[in-house]
């Protein structure tokens, strides 16, 4: 695995997030994508090598809408850069890790993702994106 991508954070509302993330990191926030699939919206923030992602559930009962009712805003993923994210998958299913999607899927931000099952990885959630070239 290469770099740390960026870091996915849960929140309700961008409307409050995004200025909140826009002060913390002192940058403006450079795009927003809607990835309709995962009923999800999300806001990129570019500091040094690593982006920060938030969060938002675009319906009710959305992944990150239940998140946010079980554990509340706040982190909810790491996502780490692979060259081949086939190979990485294939490697880390075979060292008996669980993968929430069996093929990768087109994520936000031009990239092929798939996720790790916290379950098995001390309850943080892992995400290994690839760069779509
Ligand atoms: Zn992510």
């Amino acid at each position: 695995m290469n770099k740390i991508e960026h870091i996915g954070i849960a929140v309700k509302d961008f409307a409050v997030s995004i200025p909140l993330f826009e002060t913390i990191l002192n940058t403006p926030c450079y795009k927003t994508e809607e990835v309709s699939s995962e009923q999800v919206a999300t806001a990129f923030f570019q500091q040094g090598e690593t982006k920060i992602e938030l969060l938002q559930s675009t319906t009710l009962d959305g992944v990150i809408a239940k998140y946010i009712d079980k554990k509340g805003e706040g982190m909810h993923h790491i996502a780490f850069l692979v060259d081949d994210i086939r190979a990485e998958m294939k490697r880390l299913e075979a060292a008996g890790f669980t993968l929430l999607n069996p093929e990768p899927k087109k994520g936000a931000d031009n990239k092929l993702v798939c996720f790790l099952h916290p379950k098995g990885t001390n309850g943080v959630m892992v995400e290994l994106c690839e760069e779509i070239r």
